[in-house]
């Protein structure tokens, strides 16, 4: 194999144990797995998941979701994202919660369920301040009109999403937004009767604001062992109650050559590089392709033999070459860590995206879903 990634069983053990530590009992745990699980892999974490049990999935699209049921998951499945409306039939066949926030669907799923003749439990996502997806307060009452009129659809939860809590220690725009929502709920169920869940808590709400973990939390990045950010960490860090999080994925490969090349000589294209001595040059069959961002050309390092190889010219589409004049028993088909650790060394997820002027969110989830997850 050339490049594979490892997914830690216990570290997301341990997460799944932290979190449910945290949320407590009053809130079910649900686990986002969308993005094929953050690129951990969606039916390699999932197994995991639901053995450690976890009691909703979460995903973005009804592929994704079609994916958990094909492999035998009978667990709630909230879907997040859009689903077309010739599409709803099947939302309806598979019993998946659909968040809804325009009409059309809602009347597309109601036609569906009367079809089937099957009770459909849907979700709406309130608008409070991210202005993504969302109803605003005045278009809310049709919603619950048609969904009080019909005996094929059930109210099951009122959702919303943060627009400003990882970005900043300052949560006053995320405590707005709460406001917004909790006000928003109890008009609706003052007017059209009690919904059994309300849940708006990703991981930074539910790491920060107890008031969030209620019902049903949707947790990513923090399952994979992430910090949603920098300054989710820090406003954490006088918490008791802050988990401890272990990242879960490696990403590893082998070197595919290894060669001298002169001093003045240029790496890669672009000739962005030049030797400043006689060196070795290794080639990783790593590229951007298989998610190695080329923002990463000239300034990330891998690890050979537990110590730092620095990449050299730009990341290729299948390959990158790394310098290790300095590692001299380096050879043919050495493992190279591209992130994760290896002896006293290690490449975090954050030093990664920070070198490529990103987040950690997208540093995993851009790792294509054909290289191998291998479950370690
Ligand atoms: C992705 C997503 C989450 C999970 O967010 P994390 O910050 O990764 O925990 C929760 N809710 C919605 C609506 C999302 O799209």
């Amino acid at each position: 194999m050339l490049s594979w990634v490892e997914i830690r069983a216990a570290a997301l053990e341990h997460n799944i144990a932290e979190l449910r530590r945290l949320v407590g009992t009053q809130a079910a745990l649900g686990v986002v797995v969308k993005a094929n699980a953050y690129g951990h892999g969606l039916l390699e974490v999932a197994r995991i998941a639901a053995r450690a049990g976890v009691q909703w999935f979460c995903v973005n699209s009804l592929e994704e979701a079609l994916r958990l049921r094909r492999a035998g998951y009978a667990h709630p499945i909230l879907v997040m994202g859009y689903v077309e409306r010739a599409a709803l039939a099947e939302v309806v066949r598979h019993e998946l919660r659909p968040v809804i926030y325009n009409l059309e669907t809602l009347q597309g799923l109601e036609r569906e369920a009367a079809k089937q003749e099957r009770v459909m439990p849907v979700h709406l996502k309130l608008e409070t301040g991210t202005h993504r997806q969302g109803i605003p307060e005045p278009e809310i009452p049709p919603f619950l009109e048609k969904l009080g009129a019909s005996s094929w659809l059930r109210l099951e939860g009122l959702a919303t999403h943060f627009a400003n809590i990882e970005d900043t220690t300052d949560h006053s725009y995320a405590l707005q937004q709460m406001d917004t929502f909790e006000r928003l709920a109890e008009m609706i169920e003052a007017r059209w009767g009690p919904v059994p869940l309300r849940h708006s808590a990703c991981s930074a709400a539910a790491l920060l604001f107890p008031r969030t973990r209620r019902h049903l939390v949707r947790i990513g990045i923090a399952l994979y062992g992430l910090w949603p950010s920098r300054e989710t960490y820090v406003s954490c860090q006088d918490r008791a109650d802050a988990p401890e999080l272990r990242p879960v994925l490696a990403w590893k490969a082998r070197i595919a050559q290894v060669k001298d090349v002169p001093e003045g000589a240029f790496i890669g294209y672009g000739c962005t590089y030049r030797t400043t001595r006689p060196s070795r040059i290794a080639v990783v069959p790593v590229g951007y392709h298989e998610g190695y961002d080329r923002g990463l050309s000239g300034v990330a390092h891998v690890l050979v033999r537990g110590r730092r190889a620095p990449v050299r010219g730009r990341i290729c589409m299948n390959m990158c070459m790394v310098d290790v004049t300095d590692i001299p028993s380096a050879s043919l088909e050495d493992e190279v860590v591209l992130l994760g650790e290896q002896g006293a060394e290690r490449v975090t997820v954050e030093q990664l995206a920070s070198w490529c002027g990103t987040i950690a969110h997208e540093i995993v989830a851009r790792i294509h879903p054909d290289v191998p997850r291998r479950i370690v």
